[in-house]
């Protein structure tokens, strides 16, 4: 992450808990330093808060709110979505991003992420995106795949520390 301890300089300090703002659009982030123990908070801003892409070739590129959006009228095509659903589930899966706290993020991370909300949605959808994004070995394996829900993601699998405490119910209405 690159943020310092204050107290003894130590960078690679632990995020133990994300909150995010909305109307301010500030993240707030508990974190505690591995090296003297202490315990500090960071505010940032949102812009900031967005990690580079690591396309499957290995190249970075600027995180895209288009192409999540793109992926998900891909999906959603004559589909009984509403407009208003597809931006919640954007917001929702920037948000997600921003809790990672990650520098960069693999496009395959994103592309599970928004599988697991296509599949809450719509089945025909959720097919059609996973046709697209996923890599099946037969036709067999891809029913099988499609049969189970995914896996809810609540962290990319290259994340490296674990959240200690999660947000307790009554933060997450706060700033809504
Ligand atoms: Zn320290």
């Amino acid at each position: 992450m690159g943020v310092k301890c204050p107290y003894c300089s130590t960078s690679n300090t632990k995020v133990i808990d994300s909150r995010i703002n909305q109307t301010a659009d500030i993240t707030r982030r508990r974190r505690k330093c591995p090296q003297c123990d202490a315990r500090f908070t960071t505010y940032e801003r949102v812009e900031e808060l967005m990690p580079v892409v690591i396309k499957k070739d290995g190249r970075r590129e600027p995180f895209s709110r288009d192409k999540v959006i793109g992926g998900l009228k891909m999906a959603f095509l004559k589909r009984p979505v509403e407009t208003a659903q597809v931006e919640f589930i954007t917001r929702k899966i920037e948000k997600s991003i921003q809790g990672f706290g990650l520098k960069e993020i693999p496009s395959q991370t994103i592309g599970k992420m928004l599988m697991t909300e296509i599949h809450d949605i719509d089945q025909v959808a959720y097919v059609r995106f996973a046709s697209v994004y996923k890599k099946f070995k037969d036709v067999e394996d891809f029913v099988k795949d499609i049969k189970k829900r995914p896996r809810p993601l609540t962290q990319p699998e290259s994340l490296s520390f674990s959240f200690i405490s999660k947000e307790p119910e009554k933060d997450s209405r706060e700033n809504s």
